[in-house]
């Protein structure tokens, strides 16, 4: 029916633009290259066909005669395809190619341009293309075509009188070619030099140099493909203009270890801040199998005064019960509604409900500390609901229990351990990309210890352990490891910073 040749920008999913991923939802085949960020994905429709065209290097997966035929028999089918491409599909993508076939074809397409790598990479890592003072021109080159054939399609000289940044795409096999061929041509060998790997990305690295010494730097700091060569005056300005490179956790590899539904915000303070983040959920939540005394529960809630939640997942279930019982928010008129932590709160404040208590400490012995004495004229008379997962500490309940306050635990939903990506965690420690591995409950640290074991993880004395409070630093410390990081605040936003300040 129709095919799009849609850019899927440099790296960052933030740099796809709306008009792709308004593509990429409608389409009914997505056929998509190694370089397309594979988080855009998501954006496809759950039953779309998605095809993986990818090349890396000289490695083509899917020779280009076959993706060609490929997007015309799909489109042929009266099929929607989107065919996503890294940075710009027309910049060094083959793109063009792709598209006089569908114009050969006879087939009705269209072109979503993309922020290309040659300008989003250079901007991460802090160099201006242009610049008033330095360059009035840029220009983009391919770096792949063999340099040393006769009859070479770039114009060396000309290309060194322009003045202009030159911009090479796919030319780290060939940079003692490229550069030799630039000296030769007529530019100072000491012209400043950036190379920048998987700009944008997590895995962004700039390194800057001159052209003369660009060559012997790449290797000695193993710079390999995919990565740009910019030369030009502009590249100086990195050191003052590079903020992406500076963030506190930039270049920091950080272990997520809790359950997939809690890990995005984690994720996300973590990326903001520059860190990679590598998602390894050692616990999975799912529901009970029987909800009958969940409902009797909820069906009895006016017998009670008080409700402590302790977890956002808790509200979330609670609330899901809730409705399924028939009831709403009237339901909890009157009673007193506690939290443990300020994430919990504000998930009870999305259902329109304030907390009336929110302690100070948010270590269940505290916490018991704080009711006792905020409630101190009434507690003894209070019945108390604590909604939570089925295994839990039962620290809250024990201590409350001890001074006669009725207490009744109400299991909502079981947490077990997930397999999670054990290898590529392997993997990633023996490379040293893991700098941190953080733990937001005592759960997730045993789990992860039965995936990876502090045996293991003892062969890597640089990891930094991090723990969001003293409960789950003891069970750390139990197994034998190191707690280095614990915030002073219990919460994961405080976690965060503390990584910031000490990694
Ligand atoms: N159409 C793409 C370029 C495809 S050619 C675009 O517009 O960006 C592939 C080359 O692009 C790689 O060899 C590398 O030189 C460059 N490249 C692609 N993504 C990159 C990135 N994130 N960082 C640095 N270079 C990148």
């Amino acid at each position: 029916m129709k095919a799009y040749l849609v850019g899927a920008g440099p790296g960052d999913p933030g740099l796809f633009t709306l008009k792709g991923r308004d593509v990429l939802a409608r389409a009914d085949v997505v056929i998509y290259d190694h370089l397309a960020a594979e988080s855009l994905l998501s954006h496809a429709r759950a039953d779309a066909e998605l095809i993986y065209a990818g090349k890396q290097g000289g490695n083509h997966s899917m020779p280009q005669g076959e993706i060609n035929a490929l997007l015309i028999r799909r489109a042929r089918e009266g099929k929607l395809v989107a065919r996503l491409k890294g940075g710009d599909p027309y910049m060094f993508g083959r793109g063009g190619e792709e598209a006089e076939e569908l114009v050969a074809a006879g087939i009705d397409f269209e072109v979503v341009p993309g922020v290309t790598s040659g300008i989003a990479a250079p901007a991460y890592a802090g160099i201006p293309l242009t610049h008033r003072a330095w360059a009035s021109s840029v220009l983009f080159a391919t770096g792949h075509e063999d340099p040393g054939k006769a009859g070479s399609a770039h114009n060396w000289e000309a290309m060194a009188r322009s003045g202009a940044t030159l911009v090479f795409y796919m030319g780290m096999k060939n940079l003692p070619e490229i550069t030799r061929r630039l000296i030769k041509a007529g530019l100072d060998a000491d012209t400043p030099t950036a190379l920048v790997r998987r700009g944008t990305t997590p895995r962004h690295r700039s390194l800057l140099t001159t052209l003369g010494r660009a060559p012997a730097e790449a290797a000695a700091h193993s710079f390999s493909a995919p990565a740009l060569i910019i030369v030009g005056r502009v590249v100086c300005l990195r050191d003052t203009l590079n903020s992406f490179e500076k963030r506190p956790l930039f270049g920091k590899g950080v272990v997520v270890t809790r359950a997939r539904e809690q890990a995005s915000e984690t994720a996300a303070l973590l990326e903001e801040l520059g860190a990679e983040v590598i998602l390894f959920p050692t616990v999975e939540i799912v529901p009970l199998d029987d909800y009958s005394e969940v409902r009797e529960a909820l069906r009895g809630l006016a017998h009670y005064d008080m409700i402590i939640f302790t977890s956002v997942n808790g509200v979330k279930h609670f609330w899901e019960q809730l409705r399924r019982t028939g009831l709403d928010a009237r339901a909890l008129a009157g009673i007193e509604l506690v939290c443990i932590g300020p994430a919990t709160a504000r998930a009870l404040n999305g259902h329109g409900l304030e907390v009336d208590f929110l302690p100070e400490n948010y270590v269940a012995e505290n916490v018991a500390e704080g009711i006792l004495e905020v409630y101190a004229d009434r507690i003894a008379d209070m019945r108390i609901l604590l909604p939570r997962a089925r295994i839990a500490r039962d620290a809250l309940p024990k201590i409350l229990g001890a001074r006669c306050v009725a207490v009744d635990v109400l299991p909502l939903y079981e947490t077990v351990p997930a397999e999670g990506r054990r290898d590529e965690v392997l993997e990633k420690l023996a490379s040293g990309d893991i700098h941190c591995v953080t733990f937001g409950s005592s759960s997730t640290v045993e789990n992860f210890l039965k995936l990876i074991p502090a045996e293991t993880l003892r062969g890597y004395p640089q990891i930094r352990f991090a723990c969001i409070g003293p409960i789950t630093a003891s069970t750390l410390e139990k197994a034998g490891l190191p707690c280095h990081i614990m915030p002073r605040e219990y919460t994961i936003p405080a976690l965060v910073r503390a990584l910031a300040d000490e990694l």
